[in-house]
Formats: structure tokens, sequence, C-alpha cells
């Protein structure tokens, strides 16, 4: 049985990005014979001496460029030890990224690797940068302090949660950012913000139904001020019901209007 093309328009996207690669393959197979004919090319500088330098310096920095074919046009050999040779000792190096000395490059496929290291990305970013042994242990200590003082600075702000009353804590922006994800939840996952017990739409609080294990409260739950009555009741909520649990209605609309913007994309 033969299979038919079922009609979709991901399946025409699919197959015509599958084209645009093939054609970028050719492209890319043309270039590659290109650049061959591009290092043979070396063989029509007259100047011997600048010929083997131009081969030098292409064997070191376009390590994509086979190294038989640069030794063949600058040297007429096709192995690059004559081209090594004639060039004479040079140390080849690039900068380190953070102090300025030279990079050892102990062969052309580490070359190779330093500069594909340096295009993929800004040398801001710390993997992106390309520095020497000794500044890469440097920054592996220093990224492992600053996760250390991070640690620390969540262990002593829990410690300090863990002393709020509940009204204090619905004040901190750690309330708010729980408070505003679930929010953002409930709104991608419903389209709506409603009481989560008996849909109702005005008069919305965000409450804790449990408090939490390291200080600060945690389970929340969107309630009008009926169901919240009936759980306080019941015992079922953390923390005295607060002024801070309310949420004014611009939140809501302002979170439901975001989240259609998001889904109208
Ligand atoms: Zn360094
Ligand atoms: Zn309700």
């Amino acid at each position: 049985m033969a299979i038919k093309r079922p009609e979709a328009p991901q399946l025409d996207a699919i197959f015509a990005t599958v084209d645009k690669i093939h054609r970028a393959e050719k492209r890319l197979a043309a270039l590659r014979q290109q650049v061959v004919q591009e290092a043979r090319a070396l063989a029509e500088i007259p100047d011997k001496r600048l010929r083997i330098e131009a081969g030098f310096y292409a064997y070191w920095f376009a390590p994509d460029v086979p190294a038989t074919d640069i030794a063949i046009g600058s040297t007429g050999k096709p192995h690059p030890g004559k081209l090594l040779k004639l060039a004479g000792p040079v140390s080849v190096g690039v900068p380190c990224n953070r102090c300025g000395e030279d990079l050892p490059i102990r062969s052309r496929s580490h070359m190779k690797e330093v500069l594909e290291q340096a295009r993929s990305g800004p040398s801001s970013l710390p993997r992106y940068r390309l520095v020497c042994i000794p500044c890469q242990n440097a920054l592996q200590e220093e990224a492992l302090n600053d996760r250390m003082a991070e640690c620390d600075a969540w262990d002593a702000r829990q410690r300090e949660l863990a002393k709020l009353s509940y009204a204090e804590f619905l004040q901190t922006p750690e309330f708010e950012e729980t408070r505003d994800l679930h929010l953002w939840w409930l709104a991608d996952r419903t389209h709506a913000l409603e009481c989560e017990t008996c849909n109702a739409d005005t008069s919305l609080g965000m409450y804790h139904k449990s408090a939490g294990d390291e200080g600060g409260f945690s389970d929340t739950i969107l309630l009008c001020t009926s169901c919240r009555d009936a759980l306080v009741a019941g015992g079922k909520l953390a923390g005295p019901p607060c002024e801070g649990n309310l949420i004014l209605p611009e939140l809501l609309a302002s979170f439901l209007e975001a989240v259609r913007a998001e889904l109208s994309y």
C-alpha cells in the first residue's frame, strides 16, 4: 500500500526546511571545495618567504582547511612538516581573556577548538571565555564562592521569614512571587480567575493551606471571602485572614489580559 501524504501545513513546513537544509549542504560542500582551491592558490604568491609565512598563518588560524592543501600551496609538498620546518620555531598562542597571557596551543585541532569557542558566544559570559588553566581554576573558585554566598543568603532569608507573623509574611516579595505564580498558573489553565472552590469571581484573595517547614507558608489557594470563612471555621487555613491576602481586581484583570495576549500568539 502506498503511503499518502496527508494535507497539513506543518508537513509542508517540515519539507520546506529539509529542502533548505539540502541546499545549504550543497552550498557548504561547494565552499569546502572553494577553500581548498584558495589554499592551493597560495602557490601564486611570488615571494617565497611571504608564501611560507602565509601558509604558516593559514595552517594555524584556518584549521578548517586541510593541512595538506595549505602545504601544497605554500611549499609544493603535501606534508605540512616541511612547511612548519621552513617557517621556523614560533610559539602560536591566543591571549587569555582574563590575564592576557598567551594560551599555549598544543595542536591544530586544539586551535580549532579554541577558535570555535571564541566564535560561539560573547566573551563576557564565562563559559565562552578563552582562559588559561590558572585563570580557569580561579574562575571556578569564584563561581563556587558565589554559589556558597547565595546559599548562605537564602538560609538567612529563610530564618528571617520564619520569624514573621502571618500578616508580615503577606507583605514580603516572597509571598508576592508565589501569589503571582499561582495566579499565572490558574489563568493559564482555566482562562479565568475565580474562587477555586465555588467559582465566584469577586472578593478574591490568596490564602495558604499550610505553614511551610522552613518558615513562610505554602499551598496557596485562591478563594472568595465566604469560602475562606468556611475553611477558617473548619481550621483548614494557615494563618488568620488578613488584609494582605486580598487581591485588587485590577491585578487579576492584568493577569488575565497578559495570559490572553500570550495565548493569541
Ligand atoms: Zn589567564
Ligand atoms: Zn468561593
